[in-house]
């Protein structure tokens, strides 16, 4: 889907311009993927070193990621910005306990390590270098490349390169994979009687996706609707949706970046 870290830091631009209420989140969302980019970038040059074992990449990702937390040190948001500092002054052991820990235990409300992680996961789908040490437990939707929980879903017209019908995309490295249109991507519960949609007239391809058996939601992003949305900006730029499913008692299988 050429969904690239620019593709993504221009779509946070032009939609922080269009929408007034989003645009603090979309600003610091816009800084967090240009560090991002530039983390990715630096990988790159050394992904033939990249094995898919995070333990023997470190030498390799530690140099990008301490440039990194010291960029979010200076620009981001305090919580971000204290948890940085505090990493980067345990030097390099608490540099990789943090990835170590945010890589083989992940949990949805620390944040720093998913922004560092990220690139280094998409970098490892990019060339096809398959995770071999990450043994989180897997649910039966979570992600097959790198065993990470969905970050959203998002339907797109048959016919297109990714073949079309709903996919879920992966909020750790970025891999997309096909999924049931009429199926929870949490508990996989079936029965349409449970599955409930949210939508707003003022994100119109947008929607929130919930169950009610098992309380949890993500939101999808309709590209026949909007075919040049860029699926993980425009979720983010739906904050309101989440603050909806909030409100009636559902659960986020995946926070963002910006914490809804
Ligand atoms: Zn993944
Ligand atoms: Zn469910």
């Amino acid at each position: 889907m050429g969904d690239t870290w620019q593709r993504r830091i221009d779509r946070a631009a032009h939609l922080a311009e269009q929408d007034e209420a989003a645009r603090p989140l979309l600003l610091m969302y816009g800084r967090l993927l240009g560090i991002q980019r530039d983390c990715d970038e630096t990988l790159r040059r050394h992904a033939d070193r990249l094995t898919g074992s995070l333990d023997r990449d470190l030498p390799a990702v530690r140099p990008c990621v301490a440039r990194m937390l010291r960029a979010l040190a200076s620009i981001a948001p305090s919580r971000f910005a204290e948890e940085a500092r505090r990493i980067l002054e345990g030097a390099d052991p608490a540099i990789d306990a943090m990835l170590l820990s945010g890589w083989h235990g992940p949990s949805g409300r620390q944040f720093v390590p998913k922004i560092a992680l990220q690139p280094y996961a998409q970098c490892l789908a990019a060339t096809g270098v398959r995770p071999i040490d990450r043994d989180i437990p897997r649910g039966k939707y979570t992600c097959p490349f790198c065993g990470g929980a969905p970050q959203l879903s998002i339907l797109a017209s048959a016919g297109t390169a990714d073949g079309g019908g709903r996919q879920l995309l992966c909020a750790t490295c970025f891999t997309v994979w096909p999924f049931g249109r009429v199926l929870c991507a949490h508990c996989g519960e079936e029965d349409e009687h449970r599955l409930c949609y949210f939508h707003s007239p003022s994100f119109d391809h947008l929607r929130v996706d919930a169950c009610d058996s098992c309380r949890h939601y993500l939101k999808t992003v309709d590209l026949t609707r909007l075919g040049i949305a860029v699926p993980v900006v425009d979720e983010v730029a739906g904050g309101a949706l989440d603050l909806w499913a909030l409100e009636h008692d559902y659960q986020k299988i995946e926070l963002n970046l910006i914490g809804l």
